[in-house]
């Protein structure tokens, strides 16, 4: 056999490189600490109900990758139809913002002081040409006060649980679709006819769910002769001459060890930091402390009724609302629910071990009954069952200095050869799947290319100088 690549972690990004490498007949073994494959992207099934882990959907503008999840995965990739609303102030409003909705909808009296205060910010910008720091500062400077505090702040401080004050205007530029408020009118008047960035309105996913996908890219890994390894939690990394030469793991509860010549890390950046002891300087601990990831709550509900709406996601805005999205999985496959019926799941972002992270199932469902009721959604009386699930790294938290923590700990990374730290977690970057499935894929190659040349231009796409955001146009 050749060399040994070692892969820590088993959700896409993970799987993604271990799929190509098992692919080209290399000795692949991936360490998953889960009792099953697939990362944030896992179905739960109860009671003929399926949930994901927040109600994922497959985009990618890398038709490569389209046409081998598709070729593997046959007729049970589905493709279905995006309709995506905001509610907001008892009206509900198209998702991406549409200009012409928010402007005829908002009413004259707001639609003059959002007017106003854009004038003002705008003035602002001019006189003190001063950088967009924060998430607050890119929003009110490309749409003023006035929608800043409608449709961003109360949504952001919501999801992200700080002051948008403190969240990086990273976060903004990847997500906002509408440039500006002058972008705005420039549609509602036809002046602009392009389509506002970052829309999909078709996407992929399973009959059964997304976990699905990720499970059949596990069985061929197997079936290629890849290897596999569930309830392995990796806790520490041999290093010789700066090379990695084998990972230790708890494996059902016992201590394993197992050497490699090259691993390719997705578990969270801080931990496969935290797994060179010794190694490390209060510099790099003081980094590792600092990056922190947002952790989320799903309230999953069985519903005797058929349908609840048509979309595909409802964003709530309003902060007094304990949910920022709602999502009725059969708008993603029919098979997510037993016929005639339909479900609800809720994601309540949190911090782990906060109020909402450690709230009974019990309080949680009256809470967010109650919240439903005042959105328009009455599910009373039409609930057959109830569960939550939780995942602690839901999204990486962009405080306003954390690039700076997380190019310290990928250049601190480099130094050992052997070692690629990729996919959402492992590079700390708010990516979707399909950019984490590219990350696997780079890295696998990587590994594989004889070219140094070639090799670092590879190694650079999970690198901080990766251009990462092309996931984030189309959505
Ligand atoms: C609420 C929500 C909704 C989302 N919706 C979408 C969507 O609609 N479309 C989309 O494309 N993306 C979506 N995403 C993003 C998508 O889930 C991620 O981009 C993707 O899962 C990243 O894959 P990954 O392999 O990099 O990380 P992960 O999926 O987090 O996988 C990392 C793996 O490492 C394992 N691990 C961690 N520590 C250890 C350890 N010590 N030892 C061994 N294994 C370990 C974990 O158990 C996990 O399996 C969503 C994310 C969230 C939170």
């Amino acid at each position: 056999m050749g060399k040994k690549v070692l892969i820590l972690g088993g959700g896409p990004c993970g799987l993604s490189a271990a799929w190509e490498l098992s692919k080209s007949g290399c000795n692949v073994t991936v360490l998953e600490k889960e009792s099953r494959v697939g990362g944030l992207c896992v179905t739960n099934e109860y009671k003929g109900y399926r949930f994901d882990l927040g109600g994922h959907r497959f985009i990618s503008g890398d038709s490569d990758l389209i046409a081998k999840v598709s070729k593997m995965m046959g007729g049970e990739l589905l493709i279905s139809k995006r309709k995506s609303v905001i509610l907001f102030g008892g009206k509900t409003y198209q998702y991406p913002l549409s200009a012409r909705d928010v402007f005829f909808k908002l009413g004259l009296w707001t639609n003059l002081k959002a007017l106003i205060t854009y004038a003002l910010a705008a003035f602002k910008n001019l006189i003190l040409e001063k950088e967009d720091v924060s998430f607050e500062d890119w929003v009110v400077s490309r749409f003023g006060r006035t929608l800043y505090n409608i449709f961003f702040g109360p949504y952001t401080e919501k999801l992200w649980g700080i002051s948008p004050k403190l969240i990086s205007s990273d976060w903004a530029s990847q997500r906002i679709s509408l440039i500006s408020l002058r972008d705005v009118f420039f549609r509602i008047f036809k002046l602009r006819r392009d389509t506002p960035r970052t829309y999909a309105q078709w996407f992929y996913y399973p009959r059964h769910g997304i976990g699905q996908m990720f499970e059949m890219i596990a069985d061929d890994i197997v079936k290629t002769g890849g290897e596999i390894l569930l309830n392995a939690n990796v806790t520490g990394l041999d290093i010789h001459d700066n090379t990695v030469s084998g990972v230790c793991y708890k494996h059902n509860g016992a201590d394993k060890q197992v050497e490699c010549d090259t691993v390719i890390s997705t578990i969270p950046l801080p931990d496969i930091i935290r797994a060179f002891p010794g190694h490390l300087t209060k510099d790099i601990l003081w980094h590792t402390d600092a990056l922190r990831f947002r952790a989320v709550r799903f309230l999953n509900i069985l519903v005797d009724l058929t349908d609840i709406s048509e979309n595909t996601w409802m964003y709530v805005s309003g902060k007094r609302y304990v949910m920022t999205r709602i999502q009725e999985p059969k708008r993603r496959s029919p098979f997510n629910a037993p016929a005639g019926k339909t479900s609800i799941m809720l994601e309540l972002p949190c911090s782990a071990n906060d109020e909402i992270w450690s709230c009974s199932p019990e309080r949680l469902l009256e809470r967010c009954v109650n919240d439903l009721k005042e959105l328009g959604i009455h599910i009373d009386g039409k609930i057959i069952d109830y569960f939550t699930t939780q995942v602690t790294h839901g999204y990486p938290v962009y405080s306003l200095d954390y690039r700076v923590h997380r190019s310290e700990l990928l250049h601190f990374l480099d130094t050992y050869k052997n070692l690629i730290s990729c996919g959402r977690q492992g590079s700390f970057r708010y990516i979707f799947m399909d950019t984490a499935m590219e990350m696997g894929i780079a890295a696998a190659l990587s590994t594989m290319v004889k070219d140094t040349h070639k090799k670092e231009d590879i190694r650079l796409l999970c690198s901080d100088k990766a251009v990462v955001e092309v996931s984030c146009v189309m959505r």
